[in-house]
């Protein structure tokens, strides 16, 4: 089994979801790049989009047809200031033209062009999306990707063709080997994980993309809570973290980062108190990602809050957090997703809410419990505790949209990582009778036995019981 560096799980994103938003447009980016490959791309004259299955089903609320679209055209959502692409679509679908891979012009009808196929589902898996490009000779040439959640997209059978394949020198593939190399080698996780992470890059490297993207998510939180109004989408969900903010601090506005920061941390931290602000925290980076904007995405879009939220009540609530806390948080957080992504899944598609919010609570339970000096069986027991009280989680995004139940959502799951983290640190895991690893397998199992309706198709739960005009949304 290839190993899968953390930066994978836990990296840049574009809102509202990575497996309907981040994986389409890598895909359509993907595509392009294949025409180029096989040194047909200056003949292509047009391209057609399909969507399937959740794709088709959720894709309008999600972004998914905004985001084929960016891909054709070659932009870089890790790159691109978000408050553009609004204007940049109008343009496409205004002058029915598309500049592929950001420099062949072709016709391209918005309207036409990406067809949604509400009824029919690809048998490999239910995110798949298939490009059709016509030659100025005639012929066709088509393919297929799947989206499989956190972004990463692949073709049928085939894992991640852009990630680096590698087999790290202590391949941890399950729980058990963690804790086993962690034991014989004297070692926390986090450090056990850098040995690994340096068969990508450099200790250096590591380190500065850790703390990037501790920095990405502070600036996500700034924004939020910056940020009042309504949500788009048709739904007409008010943003409540800048309300929240204010509630907790008065009527004071911030513009400078480091202002805030050092305002909240002068507050009583209250039970109640720091309660308020972990939600505050998961609201405001999920109401970014609601409205398009940039976030990290760990390990989905979807549940982008819970890791920022939990990382910022030990930034702000906890002893002594130093930026050496901040890269083992990471390097913890984005190891026990990788456990769920090689054993079970971090698609909504495929397991429901307990693949997203599920899997962010698990990884960052046990990234708390790492940074507050726990052993790395208390590391895991943390993860596990925080899984086990999500298994069987659905997925019923109301309207196809990433805002109920999803924004709240990730304050709870958030909540749940910090208590796990609480009740692992002051437990003995030799007691413990549930493992890291059975969970994983139960969650994987349930995933199996969940029915198609709580799997990101909006038709069961919520998305059915809460009357609106989906028309609308
Ligand atoms: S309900 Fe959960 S899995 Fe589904 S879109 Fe919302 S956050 Fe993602």
């Amino acid at each position: 089994m290839d190993s899968i560096s953390v930066f994978e799980i836990i990296k840049v994103g574009i809102g509202p979801s990575s497996s309907h938003t981040m994986g389409p447009w890598n895909a359509a980016e993907y595509f392009i790049d294949y025409l180029k490959e096989n040194g047909v791309f200056g003949q292509l004259k047009a391209v057609q989009v399909h969507l399937f299955g959740s794709l088709a089903k959720t894709g309008m609320g999600h972004g998914t047809d905004l985001a084929v679209v960016m891909g054709l055209a070659g932009e870089n959502f890790r790159k691109i200031d978000t408050r553009l692409i609004p204007d940049k679509l109008a343009k496409i679908k205004n002058d029915k033209v598309i500049s592929a891979g950001g420099s062949l012009a072709i016709g391209f009808d918005f309207e036409k062009d990406i067809v949604f196929h509400f009824k029919e589902s690809l048998p490999f898996h239910p995110n798949g999306i298939r490009f059709t490009g016509t030659l100025s000779n005639g012929e066709e040439i088509s393919r297929e990707y799947f989206s499989v959640g956190g972004g990463f997209v692949i073709t049928e059978g085939e894992t991640d063709s852009r990630i680096k394949k590698i087999v790290c020198p202590y391949p941890c593939h399950s729980a058990l080997t963690i804790v086993d190399y962690c034991r014989k080698m004297n070692l926390s996780v986090s450090e056990l994980i850098m040995l690994n992470e340096k068969a990508w890059r450099t200790e250096e490297e590591v380190k500065q993309a850790a703390l990037n993207i501790f920095r990405e998510i502070k600036e996500a939180i700034f924004r939020g809570i910056n940020t009042p109004g309504i949500l788009p989408g048709g739904l007409n969900v008010k943003r409540r973290s800048a309300e929240l903010n204010k509630k907790l601090l008065g009527e004071q506005t911030f513009t400078d980062l480091n202002d805030w920061i050092a305002k909240v941390r002068s507050v009583a931290p209250s039970f109640s108190n720091v309660n308020k602000w972990v939600s505050c925290f998961a609201l405001a980076v999920n109401e970014e990602n609601a409205a398009f904007g940039r976030i990290i995405t760990a390990p989905t879009n979807g549940a982008s809050g819970v890791l920022p939220a939990v990382m910022m009540y030990a930034y702000l609530f906890t002893e002594d957090f130093t930026e050496e806390k901040a890269i083992r948080f990471i390097l913890t957080a984005g190891e026990l997703g990788t456990l769920f992504k090689k054993n079970a899944t971090i698609s909504a598609a495929m397991g429901g809410c307990q693949a997203e919010v599920g899997v962010s609570s698990a990884m960052s339970a046990g990234a708390l419990v790492e940074i507050l000096g726990g052993t790395p069986e208390q590391v895991l027991m943390a993860a596990e505790i925080a899984m086990e009280h999500h298994l069987g989680l659905t997925c019923d995004p109301i309207g196809g949209l990433v805002q109920i139940p999803c924004i709240e959502r990730n304050s709870m799951g958030a909540i749940k990582a910090i208590t796990a983290a609480n009740i692992a640190i002051e437990s003995d895991p030799s007691d413990a009778k549930v493992s890291l690893d059975a969970v994983i397998k139960s969650m994987w199992e349930t995933a199996l036995d969940m029915n198609n309706k709580y799997k990101e198709t909006s038709e069961g739960g919520l998305a059915v019981n809460v009357p609106v005009n989906v028309a609308e949304c």
